[in-house]
């Protein structure tokens, strides 16, 4: 992955973001697309952005290291615009081989962007917090639980709140899926 160019999005940017955690994890977390500080340092969900996520993993008593961490796009996008559906489209063969190589539980995505790879049609405002289960080409049926972007929770209170609340309910839906294995 770190060698690929298979879009322009890798024109522009220093490194391939491709993802931290550990490759067992029972949880998969997926955002959008590399800011400037992951960029830097090729690490996913640092800065600001990343220490809500530290903060609330540390909160439902879950390492960083115990997830895997990664996004729909592996390069950053310029200025941080937002990722153009072809370079979700082209990038997301290497979000596929991530979820079977890990196989994780469940997949909980991060903002509009992630959810709507999976879901086109689902409007974050209204599936936010809500444990499914979805049938991912090449892939098949995976617990899915979509959340909103750390980043929109950063700045503001009203999604804060309730980023806070969905992500406490993860520990309640891993036990879950534990009892129905
Ligand atoms: S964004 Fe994805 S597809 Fe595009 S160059 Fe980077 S790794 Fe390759």
């Amino acid at each position: 992955m770190s060698q690929c160019t298979k879009c322009p999005l890798r024109a522009g940017c220093q490194r391939v973001v491709f993802g931290s955690g550990n490759p067992e994890a029972k949880i998969i977390f997926i955002g959008e697309a590399p800011g400037k500080k992951e960029d830097e340092l090729g690490i996913p969900f640092v800065g600001s952005t990343g220490r809500i996520l530290d903060k609330m993993l540390a909160e439902i008593a879950i390492k960083r290291g115990d997830v895997y961490l990664t996004n729909i796009c592996k390069c950053r996008p310029p200025e941080n615009r937002d990722p153009l559906p072809t370079e979700i489209q082209t990038c997301s063969t290497w979000l596929e081989k991530q979820i079977q190589i890990i196989n994780p539980e469940i997949i909980v995505t991060l903002g509009r962007y992630a959810l709507n790879y999976f879901l086109p049609q689902a409007k974050i405002s209204q599936v936010h917090g809500d444990i499914s289960e979805i049938n991912i080409e090449k892939i098949g049926k995976m617990k899915f639980f979509p959340l909103h972007h750390p980043a929109a929770a950063r700045i503001n209170r009203q999604t804060r709140a309730l980023f806070t609340q969905d992500f406490q309910k993860i520990p309640t839906i891993l036990k879950q899926i534990k009892k129905e294995q």
